[in-house]
């Protein structure tokens, strides 16, 4: 199948992964062409882990990364795609946009999917003439590891592409489930308050960060303290997220913490920024607390 990633983070840089592997022919679409070539060195790199472990083989590797190409013009890297997916910045005003944009240059019958955590399948599909060919299909972080594809039917999408993306996420590996289109649909229904209620038990000084990832690590079998675990995700990603929840549901239990969204105000996203609640530098596993929240 010829498929176009659209957005070459670090999502994007795993689902073109996961697709070149699988067989398919892939474009990776990004305005950034920072982003391509760091997308392309990351596939390569996790390619060579696999290759490493025993669980790919080195010409495989090689044939895959050949069947990616990279675009940074939308249009062009549309115009022969079968399937797009969507993992550009979690904005959904960004989002309407590419989406017009995908819909006036991808073929007739080329399905539309999102990577969104949280945004609405059915505004997204709105916003195109094909709603019936709209869905959401949320990976994992790390895409190359994580199982799960949260299948988003939107409220208009056919039954047809439904089984498409369900059969096609299985022919890569994973394990696809079939969710409607609510607020943070159901993973991040779950696990964003989770997070939003850790920040908040620190802005309230009741545990330390590493106090809190530690109870969560031990006392819940969670491979994955909360904390870090929102450093991985990206605390921009995090903040988009639960507003969208506070906003589609009305309730006050979604509103983001302040703590939240001053780290998000301050520059401070996690991972990919180099601090949020631990600091991170490039080459080392040490797992250090932020100096803002050293005790
Ligand atoms: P990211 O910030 O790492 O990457 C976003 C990329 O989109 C950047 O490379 C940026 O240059 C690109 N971009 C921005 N505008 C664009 C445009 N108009 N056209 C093409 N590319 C554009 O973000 P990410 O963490 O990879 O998240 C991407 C999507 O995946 C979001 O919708 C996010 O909610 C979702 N998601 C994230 C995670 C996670 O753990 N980070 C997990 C599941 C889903």
């Amino acid at each position: 199948m010829k498929i176009t990633v659209v957005g070459a983070g670090q999502m994007g840089n795993g689902i073109a992964h996961v697709f070149a592997q699988g067989g398919h022919q892939v474009t990776l679409v990004d305005i950034a062409q920072s982003s391509l070539d760091k997308a392309l060195a990351t596939i390569a790199k996790n390619m060579d882990r696999q290759v490493a472990k025993g669980t790919l083989a080195e010409a495989d590797k090689e044939a895959a990364i050949k069947r990616i190409t990279t675009s940074t013009d939308t249009a062009a890297g549309v115009q022969h795609a079968e399937l797009v997916v969507e993992a550009a910045t979690e904005n959904i005003d960004l989002k309407l946009k590419i989406f017009k944009d995908i819909d006036a240059h991808a073929p007739q019958g080329c399905i539309l999917a999102t990577n969104t955590s949280s945004i609405s399948i059915t505004k997204i599909a709105a916003a195109t003439g094909r709603p019936a060919q709209v869905i959401g299909m949320h990976f994992m972080n790390p895409v190359p590891v994580m199982k799960l594809v949260e299948v988003i039917r939107g409220y208009n999408t056919s039954n047809a592409v439904t089984s498409t993306v369900m059969e096609l996420s299985r022919a890569i590996g994973k394990v696809p489930v079939e969710v409607h289109d609510y607020a943070g649909f159901v993973a991040n229904r779950i696990l964003m308050p989770m997070i939003n209620e850790a920040v908040e038990t620190l802005f309230q000084g009741v545990g330390g960060v590493e106090e809190i990832d530690t109870v969560m690590k031990l006392g819940m079998a969670h491979p994955m303290g909360p904390l870090q675990l929102a450093d991985f995700i990206g605390l921009d990603t995090c903040l988009a997220i639960l507003r969208v929840l506070h906003e589609g549901f009305g309730q006050p239990k979604y509103a983001p913490c302040p703590l939240l969204v001053q780290m998000v105000t301050a520059g401070k996203l996690g991972v990919k920024s180099g601090e949020g609640f631990y600091t991170y530098s490039p080459g080392s596993k040490d797992l250090v607390v932020a100096p803002a929240f050293a005790r």
